[in-house]
């Protein structure tokens, strides 16, 4: 009983069966699915695909996104899985002749099941697994893509991608280089994914909050310092999100997809006009880069 296998108390980590346990239960077409939820789903279907051979490439239709190419089926029939790595919001499997490269879009998931599962009108992608399961692809909306990476090359969109948010090349130091003599906002700065990749509008605008930085103040006129706790702000608040999707994610599912964050642990998203929670102010919001955003004058300058 997977049910039974509930994670350590306090511990605060999801254990593998609870990353599989969301993995099976993220409902397709509910929310974008943003870096913790492509963290959680990497996490999710590893276990069940680590050493397992793919016996069979089903594919429903010729395209998502883009047309699947037809290295896919050749490429992956036969291979053991060796890995499934995460590269900003896409996630690799890889085999020995290459990697398929699978964005999830606005709405697709992921999910290992018997092989024998009925078929509904989204799941356009089976990988066949010789234990008699499949990885499902399933994107009602079909902003998603399969697409195929040959060993030793890295794909064009995957090129030019700035550093992981969660890794040791991204701090305070590195955003500070990169800013100087930027006008752009800071805000936008910091969604741009040569800068840094995975930082979606809910955590770029949560972090500026966190780290008192106004999100229109000018890219090139944070100081280093400040830039420091942008930083921090960032990986805490994007580790917090990959540490809660797994156990929010069942219960809470935002009308605009900001799922395994609390509602009530959001500082700003959402909450234009609404009181700071930090000082009582009225939270203020604006279009930056055709994206919305909310910020508290008071806290964050
Ligand atoms: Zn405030």
């Amino acid at each position: 009983m997977r049910r039974r296998m509930a994670r350590a108390p306090d511990s605060g980590l999801m254990t593998r069966a609870d990353a599989m346990l969301i993995a099976d239960r993220i409902a397709c077409g509910t929310r974008v699915p943003e870096l913790p939820e492509v963290e959680t789903t990497r996490r999710g279907i590893l276990g069940p695909l680590s050493g397992r051979r793919i016996t069979e490439v089903v594919l429903r239709r010729p395209d998502l996104r883009w047309p699947i190419p037809g290295e896919i089926g050749p490429g992956l029939t036969g291979e053991v899985v060796l890995d499934v790595r995460r590269r900003a919001k896409y996630l690799l499997i890889d085999v020995a002749r290459g990697s398929a490269l699978i964005h999830l879009g606005m709405s697709g998931c992921l999910r290992v099941l018997p092989a024998a599962t009925a078929v509904g009108a989204h799941d356009h992608v089976d990988f066949v697994l010789d234990d008699g399961k499949a990885l499902r692809f399933t994107d009602p909306r079909r902003f998603g893509c399969l697409l195929w990476q040959p060993q030793g090359i890295t794909h064009p969109l995957l090129a030019g991608l700035g550093p992981e948010p969660l890794g040791d090349a991204f701090d305070g130091d590195y955003l500070f280089a990169r800013s100087r003599g930027l006008r752009a906002g800071v805000k936008t700065f910091l969604m741009d994914q040569s800068v840094v990749v995975g930082v979606g509008n809910i955590y770029a605008a949560e972090s500026l909050h966190r780290a008192g930085i106004a999100p229109t103040r000018a890219a090139g006129r944070v100081s280093r310092a400040r830039y420091g706790q942008l930083a921090d702000a960032v990986r805490e608040i994007l580790a917090h999100a990959i540490q809660r999707g797994g156990t929010t994610l069942r219960d809470f599912l935002s009308p605009d997809g900001a799922p395994g964050y609390f509602e009530q642990e959001l500082l700003v998203y959402g909450r234009a006009g609404e009181a700071c929670r930090r000082c009582g102010g009225v939270l203020r919001s604006a279009q930056l880069g055709q994206r919305a955003t909310v910020w508290c004058p008071r806290c964050q300058r």
